[in-house]
């Protein structure tokens, strides 16, 4: 199996729920990931993560019959050569936990997702959903929708699936954002505003969060990330990113570039700070 790093896309750059949320976490953690494409290892989790997206995106080229966790489970297998085929560093992916014990893991949020949804009788329009549009600001977005569903009058339904615990209800915010984006991405690809959108939690005690956008609530989203991209504009333009510290740092890859950590970040390319600001619109002055 290739241990290659992670293709650069040829499609032009665009703003995601997740690139505007991890800059909002940490703007330098944000360029070594999006302006320095600095590859990051996958964490065994998120690779868990891909094998179960997966094992639910390819179960609905099942019959609906067939939809049941003993018939899904068994396509663990088949799923784990998808995800894997060219993983980076796969080997040091699985030198912290083991294809076994990932599999096991995978085998046991499937089981969770049955306790929340009957596959058999949904009919998906979408998935694994490629949006992408490009706001009258001039702001390109783009993201993936796990699942869209339509009903019989028209109503959409979002779906997403998180291989992780849900959160407390007090601290949703970071959920709602990405919500909001993708009833904004639906919204502005097809012109209808989703009635819900839905995060099913699958890890720990399965739940799911909903939220039920809005036009004008997704209107008033629009408006916050253009102010958001018009700060990262203004960081691309100054050329600086400054550390913001967390707990998140305990889980971020490149510690040992970050100068909160002792360590010295690289000069930026030039070329790559035109090539990522070509995302939006950068005031002048
Ligand atoms: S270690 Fe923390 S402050 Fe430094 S880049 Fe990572 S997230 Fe940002």
């Amino acid at each position: 199996m290739s241990e290659s790093v992670p293709a650069q896309a040829s499609r032009p750059p665009a703003l995601s729920a997740s690139s505007a949320k991890q800059f909002q976490q940490c703007p330098l953690k944000w360029r070594f990931k999006y302006v320095d494409k600095l590859p990051e290892l996958q964490s065994p989790a998120a690779l868990r993560g891909s094998l179960v997206h997966k094992v639910l995106e390819d179960m609905f080229d099942l019959p609906p019959a067939d939809r049941q966790a003993p018939t899904v489970r068994e396509t663990v297998d088949s799923a784990w050569e998808k995800v894997t085929d060219g993983a980076y560093k796969l080997s040091e992916i699985l030198a912290q936990t083991s294809e076994d014990e990932l599999k096991a893991a995978a085998r046991q949020l499937i089981d969770a997702y049955f306790s929340l949804e009957d596959p058999r009788r949904l009919r998906p329009s979408g998935r694994e959903l490629g949006v992408e549009t490009v706001l009258s600001s001039g702001l390109r977005l783009r993201g993936f929708i796990d699942r869209v569903e339509q009903a019989d009058n028209g109503d959409v339904r979002i779906i997403d699936y998180k291989t992780g615990k849900a959160p407390d209800m007090r601290f949703t915010g970071e959920y709602v954002f990405q919500m909001r984006m993708y009833a904004l991405l639906y919204r502005e690809q097809y012109q209808i505003t989703p009635k819900r959108t839905q995060l099913l939690f699958l890890g720990g005690n399965p739940q799911v969060l909903t939220f039920d956008p809005t036009d004008a609530d997704v209107s008033e989203f629009e408006t916050e990330l253009n102010a958001l991209w018009s700060d990262i504009a203004a960081h691309l333009q100054a050329k600086r990113f400054e550390t913001r510290q967390s707990r998140l740092c305990d889980w971020c890859y490149f510690q040992n570039l970050c100068p909160a950590f002792g360590g010295t970040a690289p000069d930026l390319d030039p070329a790559q700070v035109e090539k990522i600001a070509e995302i939006g619109p950068i005031a002048a002055g």
